[in-house]
């Protein structure tokens, strides 16, 4: 994975020690956080997060209770959201039911100076970038879900924001039209390359529309980083658990080598072997070992040459179309979940349930993160 470069992007957003509190609680803690231009920016989490309250702040419907929000070089806590340039698209579209969708995406540009011509040479552009060319004339309740999306950004961009809030875009369209919508929402960014900031729940919409993903929890940012970092590095349990799927396994810590540590999770199987850097270790210390289901090999002979290999049982199998994942205890009880493309199952005989199985890995699969 590449870390997230843009050589020529510079600073937009920076929150500086943000805390907002309401009442007694803390809905996001002391965040430092800086967005550049043309960046397609994530706030991952669950529900109850922060995410929503940290976008609010940007578009300045909630004031940081201490901190400051910085938006191209100028401190923005008290500048009312009509004078910033940034624009908020809400999950609702907020449109002029009684309004066509060509008045809908004028009606911004008719409060400002903008000269008529001007105001139509805008929506026409804005129509072409969204693709609603042909459905200028109709009302928002002629007009499928997907459509109304568009119309919705398109009026959000309109007025050329610098910086565009999107609050669960998606959220009211199914989940193929949210597929389709999510490249069309990648390719209109880029081609304004205005700054989207989204706030989702749904991880695979963060790894596909996001150049960098902030994964929340409880008023913190735990970890800022590209989807492919998030994914392969997270940084802890929470981010590695959140995003997609992950065995935790938790064990004990024997240095056995200058980068290599054996990680003991029972008393009945082998110790995992794991490539470290050691300096951060020490005999006995606890830790988790997350390791990915697609890392680890099922196989029905212990032939696999990696180094990491335990025995154990088939007890469910998912078959998903192109892959398969298997879930195995081992014969410590523990649970491990392993995941094969299909075309390999085919070449090789078929597993089934309550087969006798080998587990195998290498020892940079998984990650070794303190507790
Ligand atoms: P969701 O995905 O459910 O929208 P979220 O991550 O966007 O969640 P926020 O809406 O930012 O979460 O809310 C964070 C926390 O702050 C929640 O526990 C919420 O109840 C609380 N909160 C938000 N706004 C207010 C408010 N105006 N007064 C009191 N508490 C609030």
């Amino acid at each position: 994975f590449a870390p997230w470069k843009d050589p020529d992007a510079n600073p937009l957003i920076r929150f500086e020690n943000v805390t907002k509190r309401f009442g007694d609680f803390t809905a996001v803690n002391n965040l430092n956080l800086t967005i550049y231009e043309r960046e397609f920016f994530a706030l991952l989490g669950a529900s109850g997060c922060g995410k929503t309250t940290l976008l609010r702040m940007l578009a300045g419907f909630e004031t940081p209770t201490e901190g400051f929000i910085v938006l191209d070089g100028q401190r923005i806590n008290d500048v009312p959201p009509n004078k910033r340039a940034v624009n908020m698209m809400f999950q609702s579209y907020a449109l002029f039911p009684h309004l066509s969708v060509w008045d809908n995406i004028a009606f911004g540009l008719r409060r400002t100076k903008m000269e008529k011509d001007a105001i139509g040479d805008r929506v026409q552009e804005m129509l072409r970038l969204t693709q609603l060319d042909t459905f200028a004339r109709r009302k928002p309740h002629q007009l499928s879900g997907g459509q109304r999306q568009r119309v919705a950004l398109a009026r959000s961009l309109a007025k050329a924001p610098k910086l565009l809030l999107l609050d669960e875009p998606l959220a009211a369209l199914d989940k193929k039209l949210r597929q389709e919508t999510q490249f069309e929402l990648m390719d209109i960014q880029e081609k304004t390359g205005t700054t989207f900031v989204i706030v989702t729940h749904d991880q695979e919409e963060a790894m596909t529309v996001a150049s960098r993903v902030a994964v929340m929890n409880k008023g913190d940012v735990l970890q800022v980083a590209t989807p492919g970092e998030i994914y392969e590095a997270p940084k802890s349990v929470y981010v590695a658990d959140f995003i997609g799927e992950v065995n935790i396994i938790d064990g004990t810590v024997k240095i056995t080598g200058p980068e290599e540590i054996a990680i003991q999770y029972s008393e009945t199987s082998p110790p995992i072997q794991a490539t470290v850097d050691t300096e951060g270790f020490s005999d006995g210390q606890k830790v988790s070992y997350a390791i990915r289901p697609e890392k680890i090999g099922v196989s029905l002979n212990k032939d696999d040459p990696r180094p990491n290999k335990v025995k154990g049982t088939v007890v469910d199998i998912a078959y998903l179309g192109s892959t398969s994942t298997y879930h195995v205890r081992l014969d410590c009880g523990q649970m491990v979940s392993a995941q094969m493309t299909n075309v390999r199952r085919i070449e090789h005989r078929e597993i089934t349930w309550e087969d006798t199985v080998w587990l195998s890995w290498s020892k940079t699969a998984g990650l070794v993160l303190v507790k």
